[in-house]
């Protein structure tokens, strides 16, 4: 079993991750407090898809979440769900890029 990161930073910002034992959701993302929430009944798989899915709204809010709901209220959310378990499967299946990535600055 994987430990929860108690952080995450998506700067400039660095979020507190709480893990809550069960919410109506996987998580949330509250930009306005830096606080990303994950439910606690989830497979570390499930945590870790809804991390990064928090992660992005994260992204998206630092200046491209008013353009993305004028375009279509439900589109950060699309975008979110579409892209979060693919980056996972990019950064799972691929740790020489990864390194890379690291590394090359
Ligand atoms: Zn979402």
């Amino acid at each position: 079993m994987a430990t929860t990161p108690r952080k995450i930073k998506i700067a400039p910002y660095i979020y507190t991750v709480q893990e809550v034992p069960k919410l109506p959701d996987a998580g949330s993302c509250e930009t306005d407090y830096e606080t990303i929430t994950v439910s606690g009944n989830q497979t570390d798989t499930q945590k870790a898809d809804t991390l990064l899915h928090e992660s992005l709204h994260g992204v998206f809010n630092q200046g491209l979440g008013d353009q993305l709901k004028e375009l279509d209220k439900g589109l950060e959310e699309t975008l979110c769900a579409f892209l979060a378990p693919r980056l996972l499967a990019i950064i799972r299946d691929n740790p020489g890029l990864i390194e890379f990535l690291k590394e090359a600055k």
